[in-house]
């Protein structure tokens, strides 16, 4: 069952068509993978599907809505998360603090309500406390969970950022290239947590990767792009395998 379907999806900046009329589809469920050497148009895709770019032409549904034109503030409570290339946390905030700030943007209350702090809001902040310390758990942060941020390791404050994303309950998580600046060991790792996001979790996963092992180790699927166009979909070694693509890494 497809969750999110691109259909000939484009964006021009001046004289620059960085994504030229792409189209695909992702399945429910599974860990689909973008690549294609820099500057190729993989995070202008992902802007495009968090909606922080317009895209000029083309459509974007997900889950059955056609989202299009629905505006960046609604797209977390849609369902779709996002982490970024660089991390950005609260820096002077613990683990657990930047959790709990991530989810006000998704109450559902209303400010006066908060206000009055009615029995509504206790139940609602109740459930936000819960399912952060669930993630807390599932990601095994406890260990740094009352640690002031800017002093964490990059390789743990890249995990936070995907603890953030995931407290949203999202159906699909963006992961732009999760395995950048971490080191072998904590690539591993990470191998292991994204097929727990969605083994564990339900959440299909499409990210931007860049560490070919790691995208052999976890993709069900694999979309290469050059140029803002799709040159072939597939099996990771069906991809890596295909000759355009092997052109496109070596420069041609
Ligand atoms: P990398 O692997 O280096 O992150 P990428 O595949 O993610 O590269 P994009 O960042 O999507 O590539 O960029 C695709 C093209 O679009 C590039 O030529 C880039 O300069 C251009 N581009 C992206 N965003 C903008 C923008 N806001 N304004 C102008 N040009 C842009």
């Amino acid at each position: 069952m497809t969750i999110l379907r691109a259909q000939d999806l484009a964006i021009n900046f001046g004289g620059i068509k960085a994504v030229d009329g792409i189209t695909f589809d992702v399945n429910k469920g599974e860990i689909f993978t973008i690549i294609g050497p820099n500057g190729a148009g993989k995070t202008t895709i992902f802007n495009l599907i968090s909606r922080i770019y317009q895209a000029t032409s083309g459509k974007l549904v997900f889950d059955g809505d056609d989202i299009t034109h629905m505006p960046p503030h609604r797209i977390a409570g849609r369902g779709i998360a996002r982490t970024f290339q660089n991390v950005e946390l609260f820096e002077h905030a613990t683990l657990l603090q930047n959790l709990l700030l991530g989810q006000h943007a998704h109450r559902k209350t209303r400010p006066w309500e908060e206000v009055l702090f009615l029995p509504r809001v206790r139940v609602a902040e109740r459930e936000i406390r819960r399912r952060v310390e669930e993630i807390i758990d599932f990601l095994d942060l406890q260990h740094y969970r009352d640690v002031v941020v800017q002093h964490l390791p990059y390789g743990v404050r890249k995990v936070i950022e995907v603890a953030r994303a995931l407290c949203t309950q999202p159906k699909l998580i963006l992961l732009d290239e999760p395995s950048s600046g971490l080191n072998v060991e904590e690539t591993e790792d990470l191998s292991f947590w994204i097929r727990d996001i969605r083994d564990d979790l339900g959440i299909t996963v499409v990210m931007v990767e860049h560490d070919l092992a790691l995208v052999n180790d976890v993709s069900d699927r694999v979309m290469a792009v050059n140029y803002g166009r799709l040159i072939a979909t597939g099996t990771p070694a069906d991809v890596q395998n295909h000759p355009d693509v092997i052109k496109a890494y070596l420069g041609g």
